[in-house]
């Protein structure tokens, strides 16, 4: 299924502009992360952000903490690649004093800002700047009377009234620039507050598992929130809050949204077959090889690490190019047609040199290249394929010799 046939139709939300990126209507799902360099320390929040964009990520927020931090952005906003968020709690001034700095949105969290009068004077002065505003309700700090209202507990139902109380306060100072969040460390509980949410605005909704931990449990919990609320439709923009290297989230955001065929795709989509008896590498090293050695570079191929000649090629025939090894060698595959044939200790570089090659010129050029080599390879990843099946028969995991050992038990 191509991108933009997909399963999902997107819930209709009102568009906004966080810098040059958009978020809702039909903008595609954007990435987010978030920087954690003290923003007072501009190149080292800079080189953090230069790395986020390289991974995917549309979208960068930095804490707005403290005065140091306001004057960090805006040195970080005028060299940034990509729109800055400034994320304030508690302290209305940092929200004014970023705007000032130059950021691209706020994201307030209501259960931290109370006063009527500070949420309306920085809603006015967003306005006044053409700023957007995420309001960003968490669970773990909702305003207090919410928490009794709801019985001592965080509800669905309490975090969409925080959000709808937030609004209207904006509503009052005639602010409509708004994105929403109603994250929870609790899958359940965040999936159920978006699709409440989601039913009473139409603004568009930045999704996310708050704190989900670090890997890989997080990574686990963060897309199953995301990606069930996405699969309805609902979300606008993600962020993967992970207790680990921002650019993992980045990453893992980027994945998901290619995965589900909600964003082109960017960078290599790295398959490799489990291993089995019949494997004649280390499946799990080399694509861990290969994995390192494409790293965030920019070729929108999938390329596959198979661990036989014998079953490889056929299993990803689909992928643009893949490796299959053999008796101490690497038989490289284009669409599923043998094109070369390298030692094994070459078989990472051969792979990438390739997936290169087709990724500026195509897979026909590809196939062009391949027409001197091409019959010799067929050839060599026969006779590979014959020696390997005499050697370890149909049977490479031995199950059926098990079996009949065990009838006989
Ligand atoms: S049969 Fe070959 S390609 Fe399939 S899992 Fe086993 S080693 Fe990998």
């Amino acid at each position: 299924m191509e991108l933009g046939q997909s399963s999902y139709p997107r819930r209709k939300t009102r568009q906004i502009m966080v810098g040059d990126v958009a978020v809702g209507g039909d903008a595609p799902v954007s990435v987010q992360s978030m920087t954690t360099t003290k923003t007072a320390d501009v190149d080292g929040t800079l080189q953090q952000i230069y790395d986020l964009a390289m991974a995917g990520c549309d979208i960068v927020r930095c804490t707005c903490n403290e005065t140091e931090a306001a004057e960090g952005l805006a040195r970080i906003v005028p060299r940034s690649p990509v729109p800055i968020v400034a994320d304030i709690h508690h302290q209305y001034r940092m929200a004014l004093a970023a705007l000032e700095a130059g950021v691209h949105c706020l994201r307030l969290n209501p259960g931290n800002i109370r006063r009527p009068e500070h949420i309306k004077l920085v809603a006015q002065e967003a306005k006044a700047r053409g700023v957007p505003i995420r309001i960003g309700v968490n669970g773990g700090s909702l305003h207090p009377d919410l928490y009794k209202k709801y019985g001592g507990k965080v509800t669905p139902e309490a975090m969409v009234e925080s959000a709808q109380m937030e609004l209207a306060y904006f509503d009052e100072v005639g602010f409509e620039d708004v994105k929403i969040s109603v994250k929870a460390s609790s899958v359940p509980l965040m999936i159920e507050a978006y699709r409440q949410l989601a039913d009473v605005v139409d603004h568009p909704l930045h999704l996310g598992v708050t704190e989900a931990g670090p890997l890989p449990g997080g990574l686990i919990k963060a897309t199953a929130g995301i990606s069930t609320l996405l699969a309805e439709g609902i979300g606008d923009t993600i962020r993967y809050s992970l207790t680990a290297d921002p650019v993992e989230e980045a990453r893992s955001g980027r994945a998901l949204l290619e995965a589900m065929g909600l964003r082109e795709r960017k960078n290599v989509d790295l398959i490799a077959c489990p291993s089995c008896g019949r494997a004649e590498i280390d499946v799990i090293e080399v694509a861990r090889q290969a994995q390192e050695a494409f790293g965030d570079r920019e070729i929108p191929l999938q390329v596959a690490v198979m661990g036989c000649v014998v079953n490889g090629p056929g299993e990803a025939r689909d992928a643009d190019i893949g490796i299959a090894a053999g008796k101490n060698k690497g038989h490289l595959f284009v669409r599923g047609q043998n094109v070369a044939v390298v030692p094994e200790d070459e078989m990472v570089d051969a792979l990438v040199e390739w997936a290169t090659f087709i990724g500026e010129h195509g897979v026909d050029a590809a196939l062009e290249r391949a027409k001197s080599t091409g019959d010799a390879a067929r050839r060599a990843a026969e006779r590979d394929r014959a020696e390997l099946l005499d050697e370890k028969g149909e049977d490479a995991n031995r199950s059926e010799q098990r079996v009949e050992v065990i009838r006989k038990l």
